[in-house]
């Protein structure tokens, strides 16, 4: 495992997988008018999707309304299968924040559907991420802020208590389907709050816990 205090940038890192969770977060269950689930919801993203911070994001045009869901990322440090909940903190190499970028039209058709919802999330260019701040034992990966403004509006405030599954039961969870690799990403799920960008907006995220990361739309 690389154990560095230089913060790595995920883009650089060539990450083997980009997993993500759907519907993490009560309310924001309720916005999307779900049902709160049994089991963590995953899905996956390829590499290709990440953009690092301060890059231009470009969208597919004419596919309907493209929304922010800010969302808490977890760098896999050390590879492991069947890990159990107590054990995964020792799996994790740092944390740090980005968009899980939806194509919300597609997805709603797509889910209506019975479809697979890749292509309303794995697009080139759906999940900006910030630079990865190195993880030790002190952090409290269930006490970390975040929030997400447009334009300087808050969109989104969360609060990582707020999960329904821990990031240790995602971890317990995904490793029960695959083994985890180092430099695997994990996208945790998004707080309430999730709406749409338009060209020329400026999208920033931040956390005590990470700093900000700031983007901006351009088509
Ligand atoms: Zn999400």
């Amino acid at each position: 495992m690389i154990i560095t205090k230089r913060r790595l940038n995920p883009v650089e890192i060539k990450t083997p997988r980009v997993f993500c969770i759907g519907m993490n977060y009560r309310a924001h269950v309720a916005e999307m008018k779900g049902k709160i689930p049994e089991r963590p919801v995953v899905f996956l993203k390829p590499y290709t999707s990440l953009v690092r911070e301060n890059q231009d994001l470009v969208f597919p045009s004419d596919q309907g309304a493209i929304h922010h869901e800010i969302e808490l990322v977890v760098l896999i440090g050390k590879s492991g299968k069947n890990i159990c909940a107590g054990d995964a903190e020792d799996h994790i190499a740092g944390i740090t924040l980005g968009l899980d970028l939806t194509l919300r039209d597609v997805q709603r058709d797509l889910k209506q559907r019975g479809l697979p919802w890749e292509i309303s999330k794995g697009f080139d260019g759906s999940a900006p991420i910030g630079r990865i701040m190195p993880y030790t034992h002190t952090m409290n990966l269930h006490d970390i802020s975040m929030q997400c403004t447009v334009n300087g509006e808050l969109r989104q405030q969360g609060h990582t208590g707020d999960m329904i599954f821990t990031v240790a039961q995602l971890i317990e969870h995904l490793s029960t389907i695959w083994q985890l690799e180092e430099h695997d990403l994990i996208f945790t799920g998004t707080p309430p709050g999730v709406g749409p960008l338009k060209p020329g907006d400026h999208i920033a995220v931040e956390s005590p816990d990470t700093g900000q990361f700031t983007w901006k739309v351009i088509s």
